[in-house]
């Protein structure tokens, strides 16, 4: 065992068999922005043997104050984040592998990236995909370590499908498009993103090595800037939970429309909620303080980003015009108007 890992095997939990757990483990990483680069860093230094990381996202310059693998060229190459993330990992720790893909996680494709993961964890920055990842790992018994961070606060519960509370057992309904600040509308600080992640990557590891009675078994709340850390106690899973009681899983299994379609020869991609809801035009318009260029009325809210203009009807539906890239769209949808 060579001597980089000494101080961690120096303590007692993790110890010589725990790191060679460790080494001969692989995790997914759901996500590789502010969550997943971070949680990134913590494996690869501790010497997790195998890194997933999925992402369907670029770097950007507004990623440099938080996401911390990335650096300033990454940006400026636009290069995608689960790739920069590999190249930056790989100055860290070459001993450690990282399989990089870039991709959107969605019905077809999250079985096959949980497939051979020890742990999964959420780094993603979206409700659609934490459902869905919770269907998958239920359906797998895969533990997964939901993750969430905004403004100055977040969230954090592991998921050990049959022995805890599972996403829906504790929110059984997904949030309504378009209710939930994100990170581009309401914006965040960094401590909140290492706060969290912190605690999300000690659970992995807990999970790795074996030690699950020393897991939190709690939904951990934490709020750094008003100095409130919550920790409510879970009890059993919910025998009526959808998911984890009746194996039903409907984001999974979904037959419903695709959430996004391409418009045809229009270079624009329509994102529908999976229900209808009642945006408040005129308080979402308040709510992108930041963007200069923004147009409403009563039927709609019209604004550009990042080489895209992105209109939002009051039932939810976006049209992202310029791009015909589902995955861009979705991107967008997510960190604007928020789902
Ligand atoms: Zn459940």
């Amino acid at each position: 065992m060579n001597e980089r890992y000494s101080r961690q095997i120096l303590f007692a939990e993790v110890g010589k068999a725990g790191q060679e757990k460790l080494r001969n483990a692989r995790v997914l990483l759901a996500g590789c922005g502010a969550l997943g680069a971070s949680h990134a860093e913590m494996l690869a230094r501790g010497g997790i043997g195998t890194l997933r990381i999925v992402d369907r996202d670029f770097v950007e310059f507004t990623n440099l104050q938080r996401q911390t693998l990335f650096k300033e060229s990454d940006a400026a190459e636009r290069l995608p984040k689960a790739i920069a993330a590999k190249k930056r990992i790989g100055e860290i720790n070459s001993e450690i592998a990282v399989e990089a893909m870039i991709a959107d996680i969605n019905k077809s494709d999250v079985e096959s990236l949980i497939e051979g993961c020890d742990v999964v964890l959420d780094g993603t920055d979206n409700f659609q995909v934490r459902y869905l990842l919770n269907d998958a790992c239920v359906k797998h018994s895969k533990t997964w370590i939901y993750g969430a961070a905004v403004s100055s606060y977040g969230t954090t519960m592991t998921i050990t499908p049959g022995e805890t509370p599972c996403l829906r057992c504790v929110f059984e309904q997904m949030p309504d498009a378009g209710s939930s600040p994100t990170c581009d509308t309401a914006g965040v600080i960094m401590p909140i993103i290492s706060s969290v992640s912190a605690i999300q990557v000690t659970e992995a590891i807990k999970v790795l090595i074996g030690d699950t009675s020393s897991l939190h078994r709690s939904l951990i709340q934490v709020d750094v800037w008003a100095n409130d850390w919550r920790k409510i106690k879970l009890g059993p899973p919910n025998p009526e939970c959808k998911a984890c009681g009746m194996r039903d899983f409907e984001f999974l299994d979904a037959e419903a429309a695709e959430f996004a379609a391409v418009l045809c020869g229009r270079n624009a991609v329509q994102i529908a909620p999976p229900r209808p809801v009642a945006i408040d035009l005129a308080g979402f318009a308040g709510k992108l303080s930041n963007i200069q260029d923004i147009k409403w009325n009563e039927y709609l809210v019209r604004f550009a980003v990042n080489g895209s203009e992105i209109t939002l009807f009051s039932d939810g539906r976006a049209i992202v015009k310029g791009t015909d890239d589902v995955s861009v769209a979705r991107s967008l949808y997510a960190r604007y108007i928020g789902i």
